[in-house]
């Protein structure tokens, strides 16, 4: 059976205790150009793509917009972005199904979830009936208001993110039956008065939820059952983890699955607590490691993680590293657009005077003032070859390979985690033959480093993504809430 398909999306995690977000912080692609840069690659968009394909649907691509996560959009760029995806919503009409590629943490100024208001108009432009499916990231802080817009949303279940292709396939999968008269999706959330820091779905508490909730799914009728971790750098009301199922035709089979899934979860609350070395400590910790098992030791700074808003330009973990001088040792990258450019300027071979890094925000330390020697230059072009988004085209600007205190330190034009190994390959250097790799990410490396890293360490120091979540200033956050007040309770447990 044939169906006209209209994809797209407005994709963003927000930290609102970050900076702004501006309309040109998007990078919004559409039509031809939106297909290109989704075909062949392990993302929400191509895992729609090769469903679409396999249905026999005919694809009409709309507007994709994302940023990489910051604070707060602002109310204009939001109505704008949300203006040129309806446009052509109401261009491309009719359409029989809509997919659409949204996250779940999206902020902007007066409207706490951009989601829910994205699906709200897209249904007011095709209507009650067209089946209109959403992929969401797990970190979306998710309210009840959503489910009444979409017909059906599924979120990755693994932090890497490396099932996103899957829930692309999986929700045009949803709405091919849809459309056939074969499914009719109910769900339920229960939300949970949780927030959590950055957990990995490599180890507990997350990997035994998601075997309790994929033991769900075996129900008759259970299509999904998905753990929400929320995004707790969100200061909203709504901010926080919850569950989200999707059975066939029943909504108390949903709602059984939810609660069961979330009374699960609260069980497991206190496993979320994490007790991180601080800078100092993390290097000392891991030249020992590397000492006792070989390299590489990969270290992440995940309270500076670009991927969860923080800027990429912190200097308190690369200031430890560098007074501890350890042997073979790459930390990358630090986002230094300046340097960069200095560094460009200067040439291969040069000796320069850097301040590097500590531009954004004083909470993540001052600029480190060395001397470095410009050991290589490139352009900060790759292809991601980490399981989570493999194929996609990375531009990182101009980048630099410095050498400070015997250290290879990164530096990069454009904000972003550390995916997998390419960075390094690209300037030289093998981090195979490290014995500590250090990185701005806060679980998404796994993905790219596993296959190659001794040993896993994290470094948590002052930070905008921190795990520590009793230094976040929080106003609106809904109160009580585990693990910051003990009288938190959840009514189902
Ligand atoms: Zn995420």
């Amino acid at each position: 059976m044939s169906f006209r398909l209209a994809i797209g999306g407005i994709s963003h995690e927000t930290n609102t205790f970050a900076l702004p977000t501006a309309l040109g912080d998007f990078r919004v692609q559409a039509g031809a150009e939106l297909v290109a840069a989704n075909d062949g690659v392990r993302s929400y968009l191509g895992g729609m793509l090769d469903a679409a394909r396999r249905h026999g649907a005919s694809v009409v691509p709309l507007v994709q917009a994302s940023a990489t996560p910051s604070g707060t959009i602002a109310a204009s760029a939001f109505a704008t972005l949300l203006g040129r995806l309806t446009d052509a919503l109401r261009a491309a009409l009719p359409v029989d199904a809509v997919a659409l590629d949204l996250h779940g943490a999206g902020v902007a100024e007066g409207c706490d979830d951009i989601e829910t208001a994205t699906l709200r108009a897209v249904r007011e432009v095709v209507g009650a009936r067209v089946p209109v499916v959403t992929t969401l990231d797990l970190h979306g802080n998710l309210a009840p208001e959503m489910l009444a817009p979409a017909t059906a949303c599924f979120g990755v279940h693994l932090y890497p993110h490396t099932d996103a292709y899957d829930r692309g396939v999986e929700a045009v999968d949803c709405i091919a039956a849809v459309l056939a008269g074969r499914l009719r999706p109910v769900m339920a959330l229960e939300t949970l008065p949780l927030i959590t820091p950055t957990s990995t779905s490599d180890l507990d508490p997350v990997r035994a939820i998601n075997a309790f909730c994929r033991e769900l799914e075996q129900r008759p009728g259970i299509l999904d059952v998905a753990f929400f971790h929320g995004f707790s750098h969100t200061d909203i009301p709504q901010c926080g983890a919850s569950v989200l199922a999707v059975a066939d035709g029943d909504p108390e089979l949903a709602r059984a699955a939810a609660r069961e899934a979330a009374a699960f979860v609260w069980a497991r609350r206190a496993e979320f607590d994490r007790h991180d070395p601080d800078g100092p400590e993390a290097v000392r910790q891991a030249v020992a490691a590397a000492r006792e098992l070989g390299g590489p030791i990969v270290v992440n700074d995940t309270s500076d993680n670009p991927g969860a808003g923080a800027p990429g330009d912190g200097t308190h973990f690369l200031r430890a590293i560098l007074a501890a001088r350890p042997a073979r040792t790459a930390f990358g990258f630090i986002w230094d657009p300046e340097t960069a450019a200095q560094a460009h300027a200067a040439g291969a071979g040069a000796s320069i005077a850097v301040r590097l890094g500590g531009r954004t925000y004083p909470i993540h330390g001052e600029p480190i003032e060395a001397t470095a020697h410009v050991k290589s230059l490139t352009d900060g072009r790759f292809v991601q070859q980490s399981p989570m988004g493999r194929g996609r085209q990375v531009d990182l600007g101009p980048m630099a390979r410095l050498q400070i205190e015997g250290v290879d330190v990164l530096v990069a034009s454009v904000r972003s985690q550390v995916l997998d190994p390419e960075v390094f390959l690209l300037h030289g250097i093998d981090v195979t033959r490290c014995d500590i790799v250090a990185l701005k990410s806060s679980n998404h490396f796994r993905a790219g480093f596993n296959p190659v890293a001794r040993r896993i360490m994290t470094a948590d120091t002052p930070g905008l993504s921190s795990c520590n979540l009793r230094t976040y200033p929080y106003r609106r956050l809904r109160r009580p809430v585990a693990p910051l007040d003990a009288e938190a309770r959840y009514p189902g447990a």
